[in-house]
């Protein structure tokens, strides 16, 4: 998707994939920079050990404790989270979320970004649900102390609460890994789910989740995850190259890699 991009804009660039085991992460990232690179992402499960490596954080990264870009300018090392605006810009061209009350399924990684993108743009009531219900009080505990003027909302992901708050929203997010490949299902029961919903689910493989094809089947609008995963490789593309890349041509080329038409 990067050396598509590129190669289109005539830029001196190319993207290579790393693999760096988690008690070399600081020795590669000194590398990487002595060695004068533009910059690098970097993905599970380096993302939150990344941050006391940077001399200076974007205000996503700091809000996250997670650096999926670094830049790179010979001096210093510049931390950024781009999955929070990728999957911003990814779900506003479908629907606003102003004033939008969002279910979000999961409290990991991906859920926090969510939640934070979400608040960002003014979203009034953000409920996070969680099999692990803790893990949720947990990360609605620290958003609350970040964002006045966002109310959020901790539920038990099997409960009658989460069936609800579900059938009170207006968007339905999948976070939680339910729904991959190796992890089949729903993450909750379909019949939950209104034709008025938006849902959006953060997988892209399978490129339509049973979530998605129920949700689909009821009339919602739907979105799968490519979108995210391309927006926030643009975002990143942009922080290294100082070049705007165009999204949708970097996403239908990742559909075109993955053979995901
Ligand atoms: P993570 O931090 O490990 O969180 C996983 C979440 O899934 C947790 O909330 C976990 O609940 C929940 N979960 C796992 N198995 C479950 C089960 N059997 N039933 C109910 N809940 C279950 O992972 P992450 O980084 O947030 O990633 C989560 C998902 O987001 C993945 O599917 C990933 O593909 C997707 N994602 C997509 C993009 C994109 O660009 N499109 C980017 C990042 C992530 P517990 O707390 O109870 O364990």
């Amino acid at each position: 998707m990067h050396n598509a991009e590129f190669e289109r804009l005539g830029l001196n660039f190319v993207y290579v994939p790393w693999r760096i085991e988690p008690d070399r992460l600081a020795e590669a990232v000194r590398g990487l920079h002595a060695a004068n690179v533009a910059g690098f992402n970097a993905t599970i499960p380096h993302k939150e050990a990344l941050v006391p490596l940077m001399d200076e954080l974007s205000e996503e990264a700091r809000l996250s404790g997670a650096v999926n870009t670094v830049k790179c300018d010979g001096l210093k090392l510049y931390g950024f989270n781009t999955d929070i605006g990728g999957w911003r810009s990814d779900i506003e061209r479908d629907i606003s979320l102003e004033r939008a009350t969002v279910c979000v399924l999961g409290a990991g990684g991906a859920a926090r970004g969510i939640c934070i993108a979400c608040a960002q743009a003014g979203v009034p009531m953000v409920i996070v649900a969680n099999r692990t219900k803790p893990r949720a009080t947990e990360l609605v505990r620290q958003l609350a102390a970040q964002f006045a003027g966002t109310h959020f909302r901790a539920v038990d992901l099997h409960s009658s609460d989460c069936k609800a708050a579900i059938q009170n929203c207006d968007i339905v997010v999948n976070s939680t890994s339910v729904g991959m490949k190796r992890d089949p299902g729903s993450p909750v029961p379909v019949e939950w789910l209104r034709s008025e919903h938006y849902v959006y689910d953060t997988i892209y493989a399978p490129v339509e989740t049973e979530l998605l094809t129920a949700a689909r089947a009821k009339g919602c609008r739907t979105r799968n995850g490519f979108g995210m995963l391309a927006r926030q490789g643009a975002e990143s593309f942009e922080i290294w190259s100082g070049v705007r890349p165009d999204a949708d041509r970097m996403e239908a080329t990742l559909r075109e890699i993955t053979g995901s038409r």
